[in-house]
C-alpha cells in the first residue's frame, strides 16, 4: 500500500452514499476478505482491516463530517481519544446476524488491539521505523482560479516529529527493545481454527520501548500541529483532481518519513458560467427587437474582461453563438483553450405603453400583407 486510501474509495460507495449503503458494502467486503476465509494471506487482512476502519468512520456521522472536511486528518486523532479502536470494538451486531460472525468478529478485534486507534502506517515495516499518515484536503476553488490559476493556503492539522525528542519519544534517548514481542511488533494469535497476527499492543508496533518518556510528546515522537501550506492551483484544473504534496503527510512515528498530502480539487459552481470541459456556457439576454433587426452586444468572459458580439438580424430564441478561445484553459495544454458558448435570450416585454402598442400594431399589419412570415399563423 503506498497510500492511505479514500474511505469511500475502500468500501467503492459513493460520497453522498446512505448508511445503508455503506453498510451493505462493508458487509460483502467483510466478508469476502475475513481472516477466517483467507488464512495467512496477509493482503486480504490488510483488506479487511482497511475495510473495517473505513466502515467505522463512515457509520458515525459525526466522524463522516470530520473525515468530509478535513480527510484522514479529520478522524485518526479521534481515533485514541474516543477509543474507536482498542477495547472497544465495533458493534457488528447489526450487520452480521448469527452467532458465527459476530464471535469470529469478536476474537479478531480482541486480537488486533488497538488497530482502529492506531494510523495506517503507509509502505512502512514492522518493527522498524515507520512512514507517517498520508492526508487527504479537500479544496474548493472558484471557476475564476481554473482561469487563472492560483496559489492557495490552506491550514491542516497534523503529526509532527516532537523538537523536544527530535521524534523519538525518549527523554534520554534510550530506547530498548519490546520485550513482549521480541522486537517484531507483531503478536500471533490461533484462534480456534484460524491464526492471526496482530499488531502488539505494548509497543504499538513499532517493536520497541522507552523507558524515559518524552515530557512533551509522551513517548510517542509526535506533536498535533496546524501547519500551513501554498497550493498552487494549476490552471484549467478540474473537479476531482488529486494534488500531490510530497512529504507534507503526518510524521512518521519514532522519527519515521512523513506521508503525503493530497489535495483533492472540487471546483464550484460559477453562477454565470456553466463549465463543459473546457468550454463554458453562458446566457446573454437580448430584447426582441434586437433579436429582429440585429445588433452588438458586449459579453463578460470568466477572464474578466469583455469580448463583442455580433447578433445577426432575424436571431431565433436560444441560439448558440460561439466565441473561440474565450472559454478555460486546458489544463497542462500550452495556451489552448476552450470556446464561450453564448445562448441568446429573447425577452419579450410584458407591458406596453399605448404608443408602443400602437407600434407594434402596425409592424403586425405590415408583416402580415408584406411578408410570408405571418401566412401560416393566420
Ligand atoms: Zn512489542
Ligand atoms: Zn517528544
Amino acid at each position: 500500500m503506498a497510500t492511505k486510501r479514500d474511505y469511500y474509495e475502500i468500501l467503492g460507495v459513493s460520497r453522498s452514499a446512505t448508511i445503508d449503503e455503506i453498510k451493505k458494502a462493508y458487509r460483502k467486503l467483510a466478508l469476502k476478505f475475513h481472516p477466517d476465509k483467507n488464512k495467512g494471506d496477509v493482503a486480504a487482512e490488510e483488506k479487511f482491516k482497511e475495510a473495517t476502519e473505513a466502515y467505522e468512520v463512515l457509520r458515525d456521522e459525526k466522524k463522516r463530517k470530520m473525515y468530509d472536511q478535513f480527510g484522514h486528518a479529520g478522524v485518526s486523532g479521534q481515533a485514541s481519544s474516543e477509543g474507536f479502536g482498542r477495547g472497544a470494538y465495533t458493534d457488528f451486531s447489526d450487520i452480521f446476524q448469527g452467532g458465527t460472525f459476530e464471535d469470529l468478529f469478536e476474537n479478531i478485534f480482541s486480537g488486533l488491539g488497538g488497530f482502529g486507534g492506531q494510523r495506517t502506517s503507509s509502505g512502512g515495516q514492522r518493527g522498524g521505523v515507520r512512514r507517517g499518515s498520508d492526508l487527504r484536503y479537500n479544496l474548493e476553488v472558484n471557476l475564476e482560479d481554473v482561469y487563472h490559476g492560483k496559489e492557495i493556503k490552506i491550514q491542516i492539522p497534523r503529526d509532527e516529529h516532537c523538537e523536544k525528542c527530535n521524534g523519538s519519544g525518549s527523554a534520554d534517548g534510550k530506547i530498548s527493545t519490546c520485550t513482549t514481542c521480541g522486537g517484531t511488533g507483531q503478536i500471533r494469535k490461533s484462534s480456534g481454527f484460524f491464526s492471526i497476527a496482530s499488531t502488539c499492543n505494548t509497543c504499538g508496533g513499532t517493536g520497541s520501548m522507552i523507558k524515559n518518556q518524552c515530557s512533551v510528546c509522551y513517548g510517542s515522537g509526535l506533536v498535533s500541529k496546524k501547519r500551513t501550506i501554498n497550493i498552487r492551483i494549476p490552471h484549467g484544473i478540474e473537479t476531482g483532481t488529486r494534488l500531490k504534496v510530497s512529504g507534507e503527510g503526518e510524521a512518521g512515528p519514532k522519527g519515521g518519513p512523513a506521508g503525503d498530502l493530497y489535495v483533492v480539487i472540487q471546483v464550484k459552481r460559477h453562477a454565470k458560467f456553466e463549465r463543459e470541459g473546457a468550454d463554458l456556457i453562458t446566457q446573454y439576454e437580448i430584447p426582441v427587437t434586437m433579436a429582429i433587426l440585429g445588433g452588438e452586444v458586449e459579453i463578460e468572459t470568466i477572464s474578466g474582461s469583455t469580448v463583442k458580439l455580433k447578433i445577426p438580424t432575424g436571431t431565433q430564441p436560444s441560439t448558440i453563438f460561439r466565441v473561440r478561445s474565450k472559454g478555460l484553459p486546458y489544463m497542462g495544454g500550452h495556451d489552448r483553450y476552450g470556446d464561450l458558448m453564448v445562448e441568446a435570450i429573447v425577452k419579450v416585454p410584458k407591458t406596453l405603453s399605448a404608443k408602443s402598442k400602437q407600434l407594434v400594431k402596425e409592424l403586425e399589419e405590415e408583416l402580415m400583407s408584406n411578408s410570408g412570415f405571418f401566412s401560416r399563423f393566420k
